[in-house]
């Protein structure tokens, strides 16, 4: 990693190095090209945020080669989250994962973001052809000397304001306090916490609990603590305020406050991803309130579908119009989770009684349950038939022992049943016989997966999978 030279056109410029800049940078360091990081601070961003990532998320830092340096500052978690009512009564319930997941790893981590973001930064030590400068706020994204620009500037994004369009409103926007508290493992109250995460749905005060986790002989805890009318967003993080709220669970004496925060979280979605050579990722494109903890995992999700199209176009020719792809692809996905994300806070930041009523209706017959949507990316660079083309394939273990992305690296993939892959010369992984159970649910033999790991095209015959093979190198085909 080194300081960026000005005088040379590079092939990518990152503006913002949050986590979303940050794993873009290393996905394309990896992939061997040039790019140019501009950061505005100095220092990692310091407010409580992101406490949770999916299974996914875990596979995309693999993809990175961290998932190592990961797993050390995050925590695997097999339980999902409770909804509940002021008398302990599940409403609904996230479901959690046992274990290795669809996706090969736990289905949630939790972890502290600073330590992550610096996870993220150290593993840009490892290119040479990756500069970073801090202190460089960028205010007109479109003199960088770059062949393509990505903002990774976040909510307030410079390189949103550079390309126009304008932002889908899905209609929540409420203010919350948000505190990280360190307590002592050993209190009585401490350690009666629920290892699960809660969503107090209590019309009189809604929070959200969270447990973030170890760290070293303390316990991090989030709590997100709705405003009401008549609170004072300057006053409301004192502690004479904020024990009080949560005397239910926990008294003075079993923590300290770390950090704090009154954030308003919103729902919005950029129509606009791209405009020739700028590009958005991240919360510059979308944004989403934390009840399903998945903004952060949306961002990274962008620069995973990004990252190798912006590779195929500079490294190996593949035409610009590759880039049209990402938002048509991305912004129906990230939708999903969002609007998902404005449901969820219909059920916890219900406190009219109208509302509270109509809630308690809903639920009379017992809790409902659900899990994180696996959603279908819209249309782009992939077949055009049902899902589970344009989903996330899971991801097996070999008989090796080995996951299967670590067989493959950052190409595409075909796998399926060795007489039909049999003389198969195509320039992807070749995978015989692998991801042959879930091949069967879906009444096919073989699969092409691209990069991201997301699948291409799904194959009955080997006929068809030449005609996968066929159309993909056609979309690749340099201009
Ligand atoms: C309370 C809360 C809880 C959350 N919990 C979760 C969770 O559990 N899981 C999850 O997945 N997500 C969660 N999120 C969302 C998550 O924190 C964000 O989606 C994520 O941090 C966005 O990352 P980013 O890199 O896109 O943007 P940011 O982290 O905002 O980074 C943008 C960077 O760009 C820099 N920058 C801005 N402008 C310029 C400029 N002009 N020039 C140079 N640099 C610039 C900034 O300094 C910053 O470093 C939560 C958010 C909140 C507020």
């Amino acid at each position: 990693m080194q300081t960026p030279r000005p005088d040379r056109l590079s092939d990518v410029a990152i503006v913002g190095l949050g986590p979303v800049g940050a794993l873009l940078a290393n996905l394309l360091g990896q992939a061997g090209l040039t790019v140019d990081v501009h950061e505005r601070d100095r220092e990692i961003h310091a407010l409580p945020r992101a406490v949770h990532f999916d299974g996914e998320i875990m596979r995309i830092f693999q993809a990175a080669d961290l998932a190592e340096e990961v797993a050390r500052c995050a925590r695997a978690s097999p339980y999902g989250a409770r909804y509940i009512d002021p008398s302990g009564r599940v409403l609904v319930e996230r479901r959690g994962i046992e274990g290795e997941g669809p996706q090969g790893w736990a289905g949630s981590w939790y972890f502290h973001q600073p330590d992550l973001d610096r996870t993220l930064r150290a593993g840009l030590e490892r290119f040479p052809n990756v500069s970073v400068r801090l202190e460089s706020e960028i205010a007109t994204p479109e003199d960088l000397p770059a062949r393509f620009v990505v903002g990774c500037d976040g909510a307030r994004s410079v390189v949103r304001r550079a390309i126009g369009g304008r932002q889908r409103d899905l209609g929540l926007h409420q203010p919350w306090l948000v505190v990280d508290l360190l307590c002592d493992p050993a209190r009585p109250r401490v350690a009666a916490l629920p290892p699960y995460s809660v969503q107090f749905c209590d019309p009189s005060r809604p929070m959200t609990l969270v447990n973030v986790g170890p760290s070293g002989a303390i316990v991090r805890r989030r709590w997100e603590i709705m405003l009401m009318p008549g609170d004072d967003p300057d006053r409301i993080a004192e502690p004479e305020r904020f024990w009080p709220m949560i005397a239910r669970w926990l008294a003075p004496e079993d923590g300290h406050i770390e950090r704090a925060a009154v954030y308003t979280f919103h729902s919005v979605v950029q129509e606009g991803w791209r405009r020739g050579r700028l590009l958005l990722a991240g919360d510059s494109c979308h944004q989403t309130p934390p009840f399903l903890g998945q903004g952060l995992c949306a961002g990274l999700r962008d620069v995973a579908n990004l990252a190798w199209k912006l590779a195929a176009i500079v490294r190996d020719g593949a035409p610009d119009s590759l880039l049209d792809t990402y938002e048509s692809e991305r912004r129906p996905h990230v939708a999903t989770f969002i609007e998902l994300a404005v449901r969820m806070g219909g059920v916890i930041q219900a406190t009219d009684p109208a509302a509270v009523a109509a809630r308690d209706r809903r639920f009379a017959g017992g809790p409902e349950s659900f899990s994180f949507p696996l959603p279908q990316l819209g249309a782009g660079c992939r077949v055009d038939d049902p899902s589970p083309i344009g989903t996330i394939a899971p991801q097996p273990r070999l008989p090796d022992g080995r996951r299967m992305d670590d067989t493959i690296g950052a190409r595409f993939a075909v796998l399926g049943a060795r007489d039909v892959l049999a003389g198969l010369d195509a320039p992807a992984a070749i995978l015989p016989d692998v991801g042959l159970d879930w091949l069967a649910t879906h009444g096919s033999r073989a699969a092409i997966l691209r990069p991201d790991r997301y699948v291409y095209a799904m194959a009955r015959t080997r006929a068809e999978l030449d005609a996968a093979l066929a159309r993909l190198a056609r979309d690749l085909r340099p201009a």
